[in-house]
């Protein structure tokens, strides 16, 4: 029986369904997880065929590669932004007998590198069953809110038309606002640094490639264009092989509508503390301008991420981290449709209690961040400044290039 690595080395397209991918064919490398294995056998017959070499940065990657150990299918599954063209376009995908699925495969990677590099380690178990665990905290962070405000708030002002410059602040103060939410985002921001850095390690990169600004730049370029989710053009295919754009639509919304928000509350900040113009803003302040624009992208994007998810081919899917995807995007829903609300009602009675459910939303999502499907743009983009790296290195292939960024010299001329 033919190797792995003697696959590798075939000429293209030298693939022998007898041999090449048997199921039952010996791994030779021991890996952590079922999906690691699968995902090496899959990249073995994929190097042998690389018919999808076009499609995405996952497949030029994987030829930079003659073996697979977990740090590097980690990368791999990460890079992947799970457009599903190279399963409609593979002549060995299912029925056939290599069952060659790499976006389900991947997804169930992707899925497990979060639990594997999560901080704290003990807190591991959150990803088991994701949606429940969100679900529970972000519950008992809103009940929290609600009935904490109300224990502390006399009924005529939880309840009652709050209006003029601080009106919010008669239901809980600024400072306290800025104490709790500052420790939260801190704590979330600490948490994902250090799951990073274990991301990092394991997918054997060094500080140095993040310090590299071109690499970091092209990779900023890549993410923010959602590159790769093209499907190498036509864009990615969802419940039928028709591709088109729609996902891509939808993700931009969703990305650009939180940074739109985070913009504004970072704006409302300065506001209160720098030009001593307190909360709420009129409509034409830049505060809620930038909130609205950002709403709205949360409500839009969200929402067709939901319904591009229920529509989606389920051999595409790995059905264990739908639970952890559903949760993380109503909860960006919520978010938003609290926010959007409070924005539209805030002169009425419903003030308070919108003031309440919006800031519980907002407090479980920041101390959940770490622990949800949130994760996946920080590893997505360390291995796109990885692939930039590595990209560099193939395209200025001399040997001490290759030796300064760490790109085994064997690959840099490829
Ligand atoms: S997904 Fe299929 S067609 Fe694409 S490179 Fe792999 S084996 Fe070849
Ligand atoms: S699903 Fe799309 S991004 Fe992922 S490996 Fe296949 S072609 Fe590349």
């Amino acid at each position: 029986m033919s190797t792995p690595e003697a696959l590798v080395n075939r000429p293209h397209g030298g693939i022998q369904p007898s041999e090449a991918a048997s199921r039952e064919a010996p791994m030779h490398t021991f890996h952590a997880t079922e999906a690691l294995s699968e995902a090496d056998r899959l990249m073995t017959v994929c190097n042998s065929c690389r018919y999808c070499e076009g499609l995405c940065a996952v497949f030029p990657a994987m030829e930079m590669r003659r073996s697979f150990a977990d740090g590097d299918l980690n990368y791999l599954a990460n890079l992947c932004h799970a457009c599903g063209a190279c399963y409609v376009d593979c002549q060995f995908s299912p029925p056939h007998e290599f069952n060659v699925n790499v976006p389900r495969v991947f997804a169930k990677v992707r899925n497990d590198s979060y639990r594997m590099y999560v901080w704290p380690r003990a807190l591991a178990p959150l990803f088991e069953r994701n949606g429940l665990a969100i679900s529970l905290i972000t519950a008992v962070s809103v009940g929290l809110f609600f009935f904490g405000l109300m224990a502390i708030n006399d009924p005529a002002v939880m309840f009652g038309v709050q209006t003029g410059p601080g009106a919010f602040y008669r239901i809980l103060s600024h400072n306290a606002m800025a104490a709790i939410f500052g420790a939260a985002f801190f704590y979330a921001v600490g948490a994902l640094i250090m799951g990073f850095r274990l991301f990092w390690r394991d997918i054997g990169e060094t500080r140095a490639t993040l310090t590299n600004h071109v690499s970091v730049w092209r990779a900023m370029r890549d993410a923010m264009t959602l590159r790769y989710l093209d499907g190498g053009g036509p864009g990615c295919v969802n419940e039928d092989e028709r591709p088109t754009d729609r996902r891509r639509l939808y993700h931009h919304l969703t990305f650009y509508g939180f940074l739109l928000c985070l913009a504004s509350t970072t704006t409302a900040t300065f506001y209160h503390y720098i030009v001593d113009h307190p909360a709420p803003y009129a409509w034409y302040d830049l505060p809620v301008v930038l909130g609205t624009l950002g709403g709205i992208g949360l409500l839009v994007g969200p929402a067709g991420l939901l319904w591009a998810k229920a529509k989606r081919d389920p051999a595409l899917r790995d059905e264990n981290g739908r639970g952890m995807e559903h949760a993380f995007t109503v909860m960006l829903f919520l978010v938003s449709l609290t926010g959007m609300l409070l924005l539209v009602l805030r002169a009425t009675p419903a003030m308070g209690t919108l003031l309440a459910l919006h800031m519980g939303f907002v407090f479980g999502f920041f101390v959940t961040m770490p622990y949800s499907k949130f994760v996946h743009g920080i590893y997505r983009f360390g291995a796109l400044v990885r692939y930039a790296k590595e990209r560099r290195a193939l395209h200025e292939p001399t040997p001490s290039k290759a030796r300064a960024l760490g790109i085994p010299s064997s690959t840099a001329g490829r």
